[in-house]
């Protein structure tokens, strides 16, 4: 369980990555999601303009 970016959909504006209260998220060109610190709180999904990133 753990936040899924649509590598294809990001646009790599780095919202996720500051809406993160973990900072399981680094945006490197696009965002890439540390499936093991991630606690699946919803966060960056609801933050994220693109609409990438799914929660599961
Ligand atoms: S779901 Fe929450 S903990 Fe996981 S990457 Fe998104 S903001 Fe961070
Ligand atoms: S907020 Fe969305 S579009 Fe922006 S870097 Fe994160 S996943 Fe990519």
């Amino acid at each position: 369980m753990a936040a899924e970016v649509k590598q294809d959909v990001c646009v790599g504006c780095g919202v996720c990555e500051g809406a993160c209260p973990v900072g399981a998220i680094k945006v490197d060109g696009t965002a890439k999601v540390d499936a093991d610190a991630c606690v699946s709180c919803g966060a960056c999904a609801g933050e994220c303009p693109a609409g990438a990133i799914e929660v599961k």
